[in-house]
C-alpha cells in the first residue's frame, strides 16, 4: 500500500477539452490466509475515487476444498469497509460482537470510526465458489473518530436498467435512478453492481460532479461515455476503468452474461494517510491507532478460531499524507 506518488490533479471536462476512459491495471496482493486479490485501489496514478479509498476484486475462487478466506482479527480506523459478495458465502465477526453471513446481493458495512476490530471467514458449510469486492471508504474528517457501528443490508433496490435486455442495477451504497440505498454514508458517492444477464448495453447517467471506476467481474466488457473521445476502453477482471468527474454518463457492455461494480464519488479533496488497515489524516492518528491495537485496545472479536494479525513496523521513511 505504500506509495510516494501524489494524487495527480483531478481533472475536468471542460468545453473542448476531453479525456480517454483511462485503464488501470490491478496489482496481486494477499489477504490473511492466502486468499490472492487484484488490488486496484488505490494506485500509483489515483489514490481514490470520491471517498471509495481501496478496491479488492478477488475470485472466482474454488473454495470446495481446505478452509477458503481466512481473514484473522485485524484492527480499523476512519473508515468504512464494504463488502459484497458476486458468489459464496463469508462469514464476520467484529469486537461490537456482530456474527453476520454475507450473501450474494447483500451488503456488509462496518463504520470502524474510531476504531473496530472484525474477522472474515468461510463458514464450514458454503458453496465452493467465492467470488467478490471488498471496499473502504474514508470517513471524512468530521466523522473520523465517529462510534463504530456494524450494519447488513439484505434488502438493496433493484432497478431494471433501461436498453439492457433484462438488465438491472443494485444500487449498493448512494443513490441512483430515483432509488436510495439504506447504507448509511457520509459523503456523496454511489456503489452500483450493473447485471447483464445476456450481455449488452446500458447507459447509466452520471451524478453531477461524480468520478467513476468500473470493474468487470466475470469478463471482458466495454466501458465508454459519449462526451469522452476516442473508442470505449476495453476491460476484463484485473483492470480498473477510470472516467474524470464531469462526465454525463457512462455506458457498459459485454457480449455475454456479466456483472459490473461501479463506484463513483465527488473527488476527495482531502489528503488521506493510509497505512496498513488505517485510514487518518496525520501520521501521529496511525501512530496512536498501531498502539493502541497492539495494547489489545479495539475489543476481542470472539469466536474466530486463531490469533488476531500484528502490526507491521512502521515504515523507516515515516507516514506522509497525500
Ligand atoms: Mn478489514
Amino acid at each position: 500500500m505504500s506509495n510516494l506518488d501524489p494524487r495527480p490533479d483531478a481533472v475536468s471536462l471542460q468545453a473542448g477539452v476531453v479525456h480517454a476512459v483511462d485503464v488501470l491495471e490491478a496489482r496481486k496482493a494477499a489477504i490473511g490466509d492466502g486468499t490472492e486479490v487484484r488490488r486496484l485501489l488505490p494506485q500509483r496514478a489515483l489514490r481514490t475515487i470520491g471517498a471509495w479509498c481501496f478496491l479488492d476484486h478477488y475470485g472466482p475462487d474454488d473454495t470446495s476444498a481446505g478452509a477458503g478466506m481466512r481473514v484473522p482479527p485485524h484492527p480499523h480506523i476512519g473508515l468504512q469497509t464494504a463488502s459484497w459478495l458476486f458468489d459464496g458465502l463469508v462469514l464476520h465477526r467484529d469486537s461490537l460482537g456482530s456474527e453476520q453471513l454475507i450473501r450474494p446481493g447483500e451488503l456488509n458495512l462496518m463504520t470502524s470510526g474510531r476504531g473496530i476490530a472484525h474477522s472474515e471467514e468461510s463458514p464450514a458449510v458454503r458453496p465452493g465458489l467465492l467470488h467478490g469486492v471488498q471496499l473502504w471508504i474514508a470517513l471524512p474528517a468530521a466523522q473520523q473518530f465517529t462510534e463504530p457501528d456494524f450494519a447488513h443490508h439484505a434488502d438493496l433496490p433493484v432497478i431494471a436498467a433501461a436498453g439492457g435486455d433484462g438488465a438491472t442495477i443494485t444500487v449498493v451504497a448512494g443513490e441512483h435512478g430515483g432509488e436510495r440505498s439504506p447504507a448509511t454514508m457520509f459523503s456523496p458517492l454511489v456503489g452500483l453492481q450493473v447485471t447483464l444477464p445476456d450481455g449488452g448495453e446500458v447507459t447509466l447517467p452520471a451524478a453531477e460532479g461524480f468520478e467513476y471506476g468500473v470493474l468487470a467481474a466475470d469478463g471482458p466488457a466495454s466501458i465508454g461515455c459519449p462526451a469522452v473521445a476516442g473508442a470505449p476502453a476495453r476491460i476484463e477482471p484485473g483492470m480498473l476503468a477510470h472516467l474524470p468527474a464531469g462526465v454525463p454518463s457512462i455506458t457498459v457492455s459485454a457480449s455475454g452474461p456479466s456483472r459490473l461494480f461501479i463506484v463513483g464519488g465527488v473527488p476527495l479533496g482531502d489528503k488521506l494517510v493510509m497505512w496498513w488497515n488505517f485510514v487518518a489524516r496525520t501520521a501521529e492518528e496511525i501512530v496512536t491507532a498501531r498502539d493502541n491495537w497492539a495494547a489489545g485496545e479495539f475489543g476481542e472479536v470472539r469466536g474466530y478460531a486463531g490469533e488476531p494479525l500484528a502490526a507491521p513496523p512502521l515504515p523507516p521513511g515515516g507516514l506522509k499524507p497525500r
